[in-house]
């Protein structure tokens, strides 16, 4: 028996995960697959900003952050990790992306879904995906010194960042996430301190469900109605079958 396949997410943030990469990470664990999320910090400082106006301190923040992305990923299905690494800054160091080794040695992921490369709005996350890459990198080289085994080659798709143009973001792969929008909106649902993000990913989840639609037609079978993500390619893809 194979060992079922399993993905690797990593964010910058502790809600980053169910924005970008819900529908993917549930649609995965659907079939049965393992879903493991790595999320560098808790968003304390950066992303929280109604836990501060409401006169939270830091600590107590960090804790509300872990509980809710917490109950966002059992609600995908996932595995969650923090390496309370801190937020705005996202500081890049040799001991984080060593730590990122230990994670693609230890998950031995077939797919990796992280931040794009650039985001002139947010530098943790373009900070995150630098880490993520090296890391992925460092992982596949036998004699750097992490336990387990060299990685193989696992492609990495860029997930959709907030402002798209801006991001050099121009999808190359539309994700089929109906089946599985119920789960990602419950995950949503799960994080009330980003609450006045719900509604908008939602509407970008329907969006993409059309272009999704356009860019494939009911004869292939898709539903009439779907839902979507959008996802970019880093690497190219390898295949014996262009469609
Ligand atoms: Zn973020």
């Amino acid at each position: 028996m194979t060992s079922p396949r399993t993905l690797l997410v990593i964010s910058a943030h502790a809600g980053d995960f169910v924005w970008r990469a819900g529908g993917a990470i549930a649609l995965a664990t659907s079939r049965g697959e393992r879903a493991k999320v790595v999320c560098l910090s808790y968003g304390e400082r950066g992303e929280s900003a109604k836990a501060w106006r409401a006169g939270r301190t830091l600590q107590e923040i960090k804790a509300i952050r872990r509980e809710e992305a917490e109950h966002a990923a059992a609600a995908l299905g996932a595995e969650i990790e923090f390496l309370d690494a801190g937020d705005y800054p996202l500081v890049e160091s040799r001991e984080l992306v060593d730590r990122l080794v230990g994670v693609y040695r230890e998950v031995v992921p077939d797919v990796v879904l992280t931040h794009p490369m650039a985001d002139p709005y947010n530098g943790d996350h373009p900070a995150a995906a630098r880490m993520a890459l090296q890391a992925r990198v460092l992982a596949q080289a036998i004699g750097y010194d992490a336990p387990g085994e060299p990685l193989g080659a696992p492609p990495v798709f860029f997930f959709e960042p907030h402002q798209p143009e801006q991001c050099d973001f121009k999808p190359d792969v539309l994700l089929d996430i109906t089946p599985v929008f119920g789960a990602k909106r419950k995950a949503m649902e799960c994080l009330p301190a980003q609450q006045h993000m719900w509604d908008y990913y939602t509407d970008l989840a329907r969006r993409r469900g059309v272009q999704l639609k356009r860019n494939a037609g009911p004869n292939l079978g898709l539903a009439h109605d779907t839902i979507g993500e959008a996802y970019m390619r880093l690497y190219p893809q390898v295949t014996d079958v262009l469609s």
